[in-house]
């Protein structure tokens, strides 16, 4: 990847880290989860850049995919274990980045650092031609001398343009996998850290959805939603927040083309055993003798 390059990744990186941030900073006791989402995907926009992804506030045993829906009430409370994911994207250049905070109290420190010290260590030994086996090892010991496990089936993932899981899978855990990390590789690592037995199962829908394809005899509304949804998304996810803002009663073609299969709604992951969950995440771009952390 030449400088030029290089350097847009970069730019995305950056913005997605200012907006990740700003929204971890906002919350607090009684300030509502839609007041995030909206002025991370603000500060996103303002900066020139998209957003790559609803922003995802996962609460509690939680562990990601869920946003808030276009009326959503929903407001932190005291003690809530907060993850705030973020992704901002340049022309397809992704930058994909998380971090945890809990609401007032000071209960699960441990744990958010736990997450935080594993992507620590995992950035130290990170250098073109690791294997990924290696990297979910030295997550999972960091981890575990914290006292928790990993979320064994949850993965970091290569980045590419317009793609934020283009094939590889980083494991936070020893998979005994072969398979390495090229030189010039984007990559996300997010170690997930819990109080549980270290999973998480696929729950009710989230309001985070992609386009996959036109499927079925759709109707004149469906096909309006699409155009739109291919137009200006690229197949990157969409949350029904942004849809209501581009056509008026999105709920409907939106059901119609979750039936039809044209769109995936993802489901909301919960830790199996109902175990607290805190997540760190950066989007690195892998070097012949270390990476470059783009998200800062
Ligand atoms: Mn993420
Ligand atoms: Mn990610």
């Amino acid at each position: 990847m030449d400088e030029d390059e290089l350097s847009k990744w970069k730019r995305a990186g950056g913005i997605a880290g200012k907006a990740r941030d700003l929204g971890a900073r906002m919350v607090e006791e009684g300030v509502t989860y839609l007041e995030v989402a909206n002025t991370v995907e603000d500060l996103i926009r303002d900066h020139g850049a998209r957003v790559a992804f609803p922003t995802n506030i996962a609460i509690n045993d939680i562990a990601a995919h869920y946003t808030p829906k276009p009326n959503d009430k929903g407001k932190f409370q005291y003690g809530d274990l907060v993850k705030i994911d973020v992704g901002a994207h340049i022309d397809g250049r992704i930058g994909d980045t998380a971090k945890t905070v809990e609401v007032g109290s000071n209960t699960y420190h441990g744990l958010i650092l736990a997450a935080k010290l594993s992507l620590e260590s995992a950035i130290e030994v990170i250098r073109g031609g690791i294997s990924l086996s290696t990297i979910g090892s030295i997550v999972e010991r960091t981890i575990n001398s914290s006292g928790f496990k990993p979320i064994v089936n949850l993965t970091g993932h290569s980045i590419e343009r317009y793609n934020l899981h283009a094939g590889l899978s980083v494991p936070n855990y020893d998979d005994r996998s072969r398979d390495y990390l090229p030189v010039g590789t984007i990559v996300a690592i997010e170690p997930f850290a819990t109080t549980g037995v270290g999973e998480v199962t696929s729950g009710k829908r989230s309001n985070i959805y992609r386009f996959v394809r036109p499927r079925g005899k759709l109707k004149e509304d469906q096909i309006a939603a699409m155009e739109i949804l291919r137009s200006e998304m690229n197949r990157l996810p969409f949350s029904e927040r942004w849809l209501s803002r581009k056509i008026e009663r999105s709920e409907r073609p939106l059901k119609g083309l979750v039936r039809a299969g044209s769109v995936y709604s993802y489901p909301i992951l919960k830790e199996t055993s109902g175990g607290m969950v805190a997540q760190w995440e950066h989007t690195l771009y892998v070097t012949e003798n270390g990476c470059k952390v783009l998200t800062y």
